[in-house]
């Protein structure tokens, strides 16, 4: 079950929220200040936070900040009025979603669900790669070498994250060309070869000797193992 934590200082609306949130699944604790709510979240390390702006003890930006500094607990903010909301966007605190007052609890359990189903989906994929002074980020699409940020296309890192995640194995390149879909790709076994040659001249120190990505004759290519 997951937990919810709510810090608002208005003891209606955490009733309310409290019940719609109960009824939809969710375990819900309840904090009215800022600063107990900061300490519950330490103690309970609940799945999301729905936390108002305007807090006695602690304000609510103070609650985000801090909160962001632990980790990456989605936030979702409550705010007074709709041209507070655009204020705190333009600050980037971290907050994961907006929701103005007055709101609707079901809004509210609606976006509590897309905020987790989306944070949650991001998780699994947060991997890194490392192999010898490669360094490959599968969420965020970064690749460094040496601890050098490599700049690749779609198509390049796809091509890359496919053979390394597998090291040793053989690509054909119609298998390659499955890995890049997603990304834009010419459609052609033989464009691979293309991506390959870029990829191994922005990878590789000698791309006539490439340590990384090695052509296997008669089948595609591999990453190295290394
Ligand atoms: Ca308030």
């Amino acid at each position: 079950m997951q937990t919810i934590l709510i810090i608002e200082d208005e003891p209606e609306l955490v009733k309310v929220l409290r019940s719609y949130l109960e009824t939809a699944g969710f375990q819900v604790l309840a904090a009215y200040r800022g600063d107990t709510g900061l300490a519950t979240f330490e103690s309970r390390k609940p799945d999301l936070v729905i936390l108002d702006l305007n807090l006695p003890g602690m304000d609510g930006l103070d609650v985000a900040r801090e909160i962001r500094r632990r980790g990456n607990t989605p936030i979702l903010m409550l705010t007074a009025r709709v041209e507070e909301t655009d204020q705190l966007i333009g600050l980037e605190l971290g907050a994961d979603d907006y929701l103005p007052k007055p709101f609707s609890p079901r809004v509210v359990v609606a976006r509590v669900r897309a905020v987790l189903r989306r944070t949650q989906e991001a998780a699994p994929s947060r991997e890194v790669l490392r192999l010898a002074d490669l360094e490959i980020d599968l969420a965020a699409h970064s690749v460094t070498r040496d601890g050098q940020f490599v700049e690749l296309t779609p198509t390049e890192f796809n091509l890359l994250a496919a053979m390394a995640s597998q090291p040793g194995r053989a690509f054909s390149r119609l298998q390659l060309l499955e890995a890049t879909q997603g990304s834009a790709y010419e459609g052609y076994e033989r464009s691979i070869d293309a991506h390959i040659k870029n990829l191994r001249a922005k990878l590789e120190v000698d791309s006539k000797n490439p340590r990384y990505i090695e052509t296997v004759f008669g089948v595609g290519y591999r990453f190295a193992r290394q």
